[in-house]
């Protein structure tokens, strides 16, 4: 049976001859009884914070553009102009595709982050494959937060290093799996801020930890860089550590800085290896030279106008204050991340359709993104938004608090 998906919304089962393909499509077939089907949707046309869908305007609290970058008439500038010549690198970069833009991008990297050297990745995803894959062999011990985004559970996986996850900043839990093999190479790998729940790792904590057991700390820093931290830095910055409590930091280049791509930041010796081993660098078109200049020009606008971290910062107050006067089901996050616990996937399902009603637009976040019962609202904030785009979502939450 596959799944013929016509017209939106519209599942439409027929008969194939192919076992994988079938098997597949009872999967999907699966996945739509029980409110776990997604779908995209099409974004006509995108002004502030506002996003056009079929024609209508939507107020959008969804998006990962944290400070606004991803429209800043700068950035788009400076894109448009690198790519005067030409588009894409058209190669990988050990061949002849690392171009003037990826070099000078890397070093202003290293040089914000406070680290040796950089390397660019196409990805946050490919970066922490990469990096795991490369540092990890069969033997080794890979400890993960639950929470962890995808990718580094799959770079673990791929590694084929042993791999315990503990539960969410259980520091104890973690302590104890690093002590389970003494004497093996062990790497506790950790988002800063994660991606579903907003909330921070004990970073501090978690360096003393990997000082104390051997082990190295690998820090993911996709929701903090840009918002975190002296000049936008990053959480590593923010918690006073440097490259030496936290040998490996990755980021990306598609959250706060509002382009696409990530890096690893850390010692020459890391950098090196990596670019020498890491499969999902070596074998892959290096991103487009305009993008990379854009993002160096994100980095700079993130360093001169900290006015967009602190209105951010201004908004996320406002808007648990006032969710917390509606007694909405907070999770204890200080980010752009602001996620409401609503627990199964049909009621998150429910009440995200209820603000769109409203006219607003926020992510329904279900498992497998999040753990079976921990649906979510997930709603972000952004400098593009106002206080009175706050309050607004503030009164719509309000009338759809009967579904929530
Ligand atoms: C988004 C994200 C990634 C993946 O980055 P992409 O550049 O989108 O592939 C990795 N880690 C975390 C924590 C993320 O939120």
């Amino acid at each position: 049976m596959l799944v013929d998906q016509t017209a939106p919304g519209q599942l439409k089962p027929f008969m194939v001859r192919s076992q994988l393909l079938e098997r597949l499509a009872a999967r999907t077939y699966q996945r739509a009884q029980v409110h776990l089907w997604r779908q995209p949707r099409v974004m006509e046309r995108i002004n502030g914070p506002w996003l056009n869908i079929a024609g209508r305007w939507l107020l959008g609290f969804c998006s990962n553009d944290y400070l606004g970058l991803a429209q800043h008439q700068q950035v788009i500038t400076a894109l448009r102009c690198a790519a005067d010549t030409s588009v894409g690198a058209a190669s990988a970069h050990m061949v002849c595709g690392h171009r003037r833009e990826h070099a000078m991008l890397e070093e202003t990297l290293a040089e914000w982050t406070g680290r040796e050297r950089a390397l660019l990745f196409s990805t946050g995803y490919m970066a922490n494959i990469g990096v795991l894959q490369t540092l990890l062999q069969r033997g080794d011990l890979c400890v993960q937060d639950k929470l962890v985004h995808a990718c580094l559970l799959d770079g673990a996986r791929l590694s084929g290093a042993e791999l315990k996850r503990y539960p969410h900043l259980d520091l104890a839990a973690a302590e104890r799996q690093l002590q389970s093999r003494p004497g093996t190479c062990a790497l506790l790998a950790t988002d800063a801020v994660f991606s579903m729940d907003g909330d921070m790792a004990p970073l501090s904590e978690l360096a003393a930890l990997c000082t104390r057991e051997r082990a190295t700390l690998m820090v993911d820093d996709a929701h903090g860089l840009g918002v975190l931290g002296a000049q936008g830095a990053g959480s590593v910055i923010a918690s006073g550590l440097a490259q030496n409590d936290v040998p490996i930091l990755m980021a990306t280049l598609g959250k706060a800085l509002g382009c696409c791509g990530a890096f690893v930041a850390g010692s020459g010796a890391l950098i090196e290896g990596l670019a020498q081993f890491a499969r999902s660098f070596l074998y892959t078109t290096a991103m487009p030279p305009a993008l990379a200049e854009a993002a160096r020009i994100a980095v700079t606008v993130v360093r001169r106008e900290p006015w967009r971290r602190e209105k951010l910062r201004s908004l996320i107050k406002r808007f648990r204050a006032g969710a917390a006067a509606l007694g909405l089901p907070l999770l204890p996050s200080a980010s752009a991340i602001q996620p409401l616990l609503l627990g199964s996937a049909r009621a998150t399902l429910a009440a995200a359709k209820a603000l769109e009603l409203h006219g607003l637009l926020v992510g329904a976040i279900r498992p497998p993104t999040v753990p079976t019962g921990r649906a979510r609202l997930r709603i972000t904030l952004s400098a593009l938004h106002s206080e009175t785009d706050v309050d607004r979502l503030l009164d719509a939450l309000a009338l759809c608090k009967a579904v929530c």
